[in-house]
Parts: structure tokens; sequence; C-alpha cells
């Protein structure tokens, strides 16, 4: 399961540097899938997307920090517990019931964007 951020966040950024994925941008930013991971040009994700890692593509949110889902591992195969949600001083990052995926799917993805670890 994703985790998103409501929009009681109050951009305060602390969440950012802690994800192991650079799933998290500031609102108005572009994002991009090679950022914070080993993907590079064309590549077919887990769940048989085909994206280009390196185009920039369209900010999730144009006011408030944004997790990109396809990114967010709820981070298995990093840390016990979401760190986003471990620092948020609202608590506004929680599971989004609309990307839930089990286990082993997070760590399929956490291990496609890091083959390295
Ligand atoms: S749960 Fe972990 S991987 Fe997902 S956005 Fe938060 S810090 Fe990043
Ligand atoms: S830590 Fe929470 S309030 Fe701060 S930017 Fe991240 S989601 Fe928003």
């Amino acid at each position: 399961m994703a985790i998103i951020i409501t929009d009681e966040c109050i951009n305060c950024g602390a969440c950012e540097p802690e994800c192991p994925n650079t799933a998290i941008y500031e609102g108005a930013d572009d994002w991009r899938y090679k950022d914070g991971t080993s993907l590079d040009g064309s590549v077919v994700l887990p769940n048989g997307k085909a994206v280009d890692a390196d185009e920039a593509q369209e900010p999730i949110s144009d006011e408030i920090y944004y997790i990109v889902p396809d990114k967010c591992t709820e981070c298995k195969g990093f840390h016990e517990e979401p760190q986003c949600a471990a620092v948020c001083p609202v608590d506004c990052c929680v599971p989004d019931d609309n990307n839930v995926e089990s286990e082993a799917v997070l760590l399929g993805k956490q291990a496609f964007m890091h083959p390295e670890d």
C-alpha cells in the first residue's frame, strides 16, 4: 500500500529527505522515475507500465508535498515503518486505500528500483 499526503500538509518539508525512494516531491515540482533510483531510460515497471525514467512528469499536486505511488514502497526493503509518517508533525502521511499492494509487491518495487542494494 502506498502512502498518500492529505491536504492537511503544512508544507514543512520534513518528509522529503527521509524517503529512501525519492517518492516525495514539493508541490508544483516535476518528478522523475530516475530520481534517487537506478532506473534509466525506457523501462517496464513491475506493474507492466512502460515509462521513460528520465522524463519529467507532471506534479501530482501544485499546492502541497505529494507522493508518487509508483515509487512508494511504504519504505519496505529499507525501514520498519514509513519514514514520512514517522517525521510528519501533523500526521498527514496516511495509507492510500486506492493503492493497496501486498508486501511482496512492495518489496518487488524496491528491488526493481534499487537492484544494487
Ligand atoms: S512510505 Fe517511505 S517510500 Fe513511501 S513516500 Fe513515505 S518515506 Fe517514501
Ligand atoms: S512532513 Fe507532513 S506536513 Fe511536512 S511536508 Fe511532509 S507531509 Fe507535509
